[in-house]
């Protein structure tokens, strides 16, 4: 049997990295899943991502402990306990040799050996995999700040009909939203709740900042990791955060505005629906922040480094 080239089979092109499913580390180009997995027809997966900076990962408890909340909301079984998981995260790591990485670990309801209907029937999938480290702020944007636009005509699925605690990969009405942004001149988007206030982006948590104070969304958001990060970030420097209902008039108003993702951190957002934030530059209390979040990535106490030339610790 010949070995399909690593990054390249059936003409599509895939980024270098390692990803674990069926109890195998294999090249990303070889990590695929049935088109009859219901993750992929019914959208029934949960995800969670963390990230590898300079070989170190980032608050990773606080990661597998919220999937693991997830696969239990969604009654999905992973045959491996949180030490494993961790270990098999790693390992992608390890194997992949990067630095810098973006790390997922997902599980589909998969799919049914009698095709029945019943996601009952269905054998669930882990998947992992570590990936090169991506943004959703390019270098430019995370110097001069995202120019984002506020969209009103696409809401969020409410949380009674799928609850934002768990990480989904229901994305219509974000994507819908993006292309509308992407029209209209913006680099990225939010969009509002169904009672009209602010809600979340693309895979990010949104923020405001007026007089020296934080303000962010609550209900109908996910609760993001760095977003937690900003709470402790802000508590350690004496930074008062509310968490509730943001309207747009405050978010118009802002001194300062930033959104947040494991996939980026801290992003200074300048421009809001083709208007200059404060003075069109990073504000003061975004910098802040921005330093501190990543001087904890150096720190052991929020960190766990990847020893990369470690002998193969899960087969
Ligand atoms: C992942 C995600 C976020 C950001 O969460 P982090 O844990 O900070 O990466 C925000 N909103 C949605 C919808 C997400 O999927």
């Amino acid at each position: 049997m010949t070995r399909p080239d690593v990054g390249r089979i059936d003409g599509l092109t895939y980024p270098p990295g390692t990803a674990f499913m069926a109890g195998q580390y294999l090249p990303m180009s070889e990590a695929r899943i049935s088109v009859l997995d219901w993750g992929l027809l019914h959208s029934d997966v949960t995800y969670d991502t963390v990230h590898v900076w300079n070989g170190r990962f980032f608050r990773l408890d606080l990661h597998i402990a919220r999937f693991r909340r997830s696969l239990e909301k969604l009654r999905l079984r992973v045959a491996y306990d949180d030490d494993a998981l961790r270990d098999i995260l790693v390992e992608c790591v390890r194997r992949s040799g990067l630095r810098n990485a973006y790390v997922e670990m997902l599980c589909t309801r998969g799919l049914s050996p009698t095709f029945s209907r019943d996601p009952r029937d269905a054998a669930n999938q882990f998947v992992a995999f570590a990936v090169p480290y991506g943004s959703v702020a390019n270098a430019r944007q995370l110097k001069e700040g995202l120019h984002l636009h506020l969209i009103d005509t696409v809401r969020r699925i409410p949380p009674e009909s799928v609850d934002p605690q768990i990480k989904n990969y229901h994305w219509l009405d974000l994507v819908t939203a993006q292309f509308q942004g992407f029209d209209a001149g913006a680099e990225t988007v939010v969009i509002k709740d169904m009672d009209g206030n602010v809600a979340e982006g693309p895979g990010f948590n949104i923020f405001a900042v007026k007089e020296g104070a934080l303000y962010t969304p609550e209900r109908g958001v996910l609760h993001g990791i760095t977003r937690r990060t900003v709470f402790d970030i802000a508590e350690r420097l004496g930074i008062e955060v509310h968490a509730g209902n943001v309207s747009e008039a405050q978010l118009r108003h802002a001194d300062e505005i930033f959104i947040t993702s494991t996939a980026g951190g801290i992003m200074p957002v300048t421009r809001l629906n083709d208007v200059a934030v404060g003075d069109g530059m990073p504000g003061e209390l975004t910098r802040t922040i921005f330093r501190t979040y990543w001087d904890w990535h150096d720190d052991p106490a929020w960190t766990l480094a990847v020893d990369y030339d470690g002998a193969d610790r899960v087969r």
